[in-house]
């Protein structure tokens, strides 16, 4: 069954403005974009069940190499020491950081398995036509899971501390490292074939049961919340007001008008990473011994040692993910929290703020992943070692906090408050 047997859905509602779009049907590699903030509602990708089938398949091949083989091998002071990923995340746990190898293991292990699983059972049952009804319910795990599987940024981690141990120790880049970047352009690779709606439209064709589509008539310019629509936040089908409370026929999650408590859940989240920022950059993230000696670094000394060692670039990149994203997050929610009654231009602006902050969030991982390598892979006995610091386990919970706010924060709210309507509830 070609993707042209399928009549797409009638009607989209923006989920960051909340703005009614009718669409033409969409040829593939064309986009449909909400024509008031911007946002991408819809794109077409051809065979998008057999491309989604074939990167997730080999992603679940590569898997099991990229996380046991060794990544790199370090030759230094007449020591010669390896780690895999999986070592880099058992050594967390030696070393008592608890929370923070259990935000390494599920950022870059498990979630990824579990992404890769379940868009490989999807894209076979879609491929093969096989009715399942967990179908439904696997893509809307994966459509949850995906942003806070983190791949892509532990690669970085890998370069980043490649560049810092170069200067110390000859590096030998071993079969796991490979196996790695291939895993990661895998499952970077999946993700952009998926095409969502398609994905949703086909489940609900191979769903007897499934409602049909919403049919109304739209005016220009009208939102869903004028219309009684409900959006469903997770699959984006469209609703009407009797399904408010329950579970979307389509993909299980409870439907509401706007996300429940989203402006105090988002306050309460953004002040507690505020508050934590503190311990996060004024305890040390790393300690390192070398002869005898201990040196405990925080985030800032980190970053300074870099730029007097002459690594520019790797400075400006710790910088930013460590200390600018984190920042900009927390003033960025705060200004949004806190944006009444605007223009719509100001608006857009907003919400292509709100849209970068949850672009951006992931990235802050980054420092992490580079001290659970370095305390892995640098381990020299009495000539140099390096461990974690309390610092880290902070610093994971402000991104967790600010990743989690940018979740619970409805940019649909600051558009009602230009349309007086009451925002911010569950019903
Ligand atoms: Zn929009
Ligand atoms: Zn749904």
């Amino acid at each position: 069954m070609s993707n042209d047997d399928f009549t797409p859905q009638i009607f989209y509602a923006c989920p960051d403005c909340d703005l009614l779009v009718s669409s033409a049907s969409l040829k593939a590699g064309h986009s449909l974009c909400c024509p008031r903030c911007g946002r991408r509602l819809a794109r077409r990708v051809r065979g998008t069940e057999t491309k989604a089938l074939a990167t997730s398949l080999s992603g679940l091949l590569l898997f099991f190499p990229a996380l046991l083989l060794p990544l790199l091998q370090l030759d230094a002071f007449g020591f010669k020491d390896s780690a895999n990923l999986l070592e880099s995340i058992l050594h967390l746990f030696e070393m008592k950081y608890y929370f923070v190898a259990l935000a390494v293991s599920f950022s870059a292990a498990i979630l990824p398995l579990l992404t890769l699983l379940f868009s490989f059972a999807v894209s076979f049952n879609l491929f093969f036509h096989r009715r399942s009804r967990w179908t439904g319910s696997l893509f809307r795990a994966w459509l949850q899971l995906t942003d806070w599987a983190m791949l892509d940024v532990y690669l970085l981690g890998i370069l980043v501390s490649i560049i810092k141990m170069l200067p110390i120790a000859h590096i030998e880049y071993l079969a796991g490292f490979f196996c790695f970047i291939a895993l990661v352009l895998l499952v970077l690779g999946t993700s952009a074939v998926i095409d969502r709606d398609m994905f949703w439209l086909k489940i609900d064709a191979l769903s007897p049961g499934a409602p049909v589509p919403l049919l109304f008539k739209e005016s220009m310019g009208e939102t869903a919340a004028e219309h009684d629509i409900f959006l469903c936040h997770t699959c984006h089908k469209l609703l009407n007001k009797s399904w408010s409370g329950k579970p979307c026929p389509r993909c299980g999650s409870i439907v509401h008008r706007r996300k429940p408590q989203s402006n105090s859940r988002t306050t309460v989240l953004v002040t507690s990473a505020v508050l934590l920022l503190f311990p996060a950059n004024l305890l040390p993230i790393m300690k390192v011994d070398f002869l005898g000696s201990a040196q405990n670094s925080t985030i800032l000394d980190g970053i300074i040692y870099f730029f007097h060692s002459g690594s520019y670039f790797v400075g400006a990149v710790i910088l930013c993910a460590s200390i600018l994203v984190p920042v900009f997050k927390v003033i960025g929610l705060s200004i949004l929290l806190l944006c009444h009654s605007l223009p719509e231009a100001s608006l857009r602006r907003k919400t292509k703020m709100y849209r970068f902050i949850t672009f951006i969030g992931r990235w802050s991982m980054l420092d992490i992943f580079v001290i659970s390598l370095m305390a892995a892979m640098v381990d020299f006995g009495f000539v140099s070692t390096t461990w974690a610091a309390p610092g880290c386990t902070w610093f994971c919970i402000v991104v967790t906090l600010t990743m989690t706010a940018a979740e619970t924060f409805d940019p649909r709210t600051m558009w009602d408050r230009t349309l007086f309507l009451p925002s911010s509830h569950s019903s």
